[in-house]
């Protein structure tokens, strides 16, 4: 059998899709505020649990968030990943990190990039601070936030950071 005739055990097949994202009522008010650089979370009546970004219920208790609460761009690393395989079409060069970011205030968190400092520093607990694009490009997302970099703040112990009923 040539080359030619080898039967092929991998093919790569472009795609583009194009597609709009309809954002449900609670997603909706907090981009507009994000579009403004603010990140405001919403937060549960009943367990006064803070969600940021917000989904429009607690899941504990089945109710509306529909309180608003301001919150700053800081808070720490509440877990990471160092990425060392490309992502096709991503043009973040490996290696990198991911990593959960626990906004102060928030009882819940979201993942984000870690620039800034060298990898082998990035620890769970790490104080961070937004980076912002400037702010003629900010639009209706977290992509306004470039990254998030470390502060000169003493590291959190995240066990402190579990929820607690009140
Ligand atoms: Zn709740």
């Amino acid at each position: 059998m040539s080359t030619e005739e080898k039967p092929k055990d991998y093919s790569e097949s472009p795609i583009h899709l194009e597609y709009f994202y309809t954002a449900g009522s609670a997603t909706t008010r907090f981009l507009n505020q994000v579009k403004e650089g603010k990140l405001v979370g919403q937060a549960c009546p009943k367990c006064k649990a803070v969600y940021v970004p917000p989904r429009g219920s607690c899941p504990r208790c089945g109710v509306a968030t529909n309180i608003e609460v301001p919150l700053t761009d800081k808070g720490c690393i509440e877990s990471f990943t160092v990425v060392h395989i490309p992502i096709p079409g991503n043009p973040i060069v490996p290696p990198y990190v991911c990593a959960m970011i626990r906004l102060d205030g928030s009882n819940i968190s979201f993942l984000h990039l870690i620039q800034g400092v060298d990898i082998q520093e990035i620890r769970i607990g790490m104080r961070i601070q937004a980076v912002w694009k400037p702010k003629e490009e900010w639009t209706h997302s977290l992509e306004n936030i470039k990254w998030f970099a470390p502060i000169d703040e003493p590291d959190i112990d995240v066990a402190t950071l579990r929820f607690k009923e009140s």
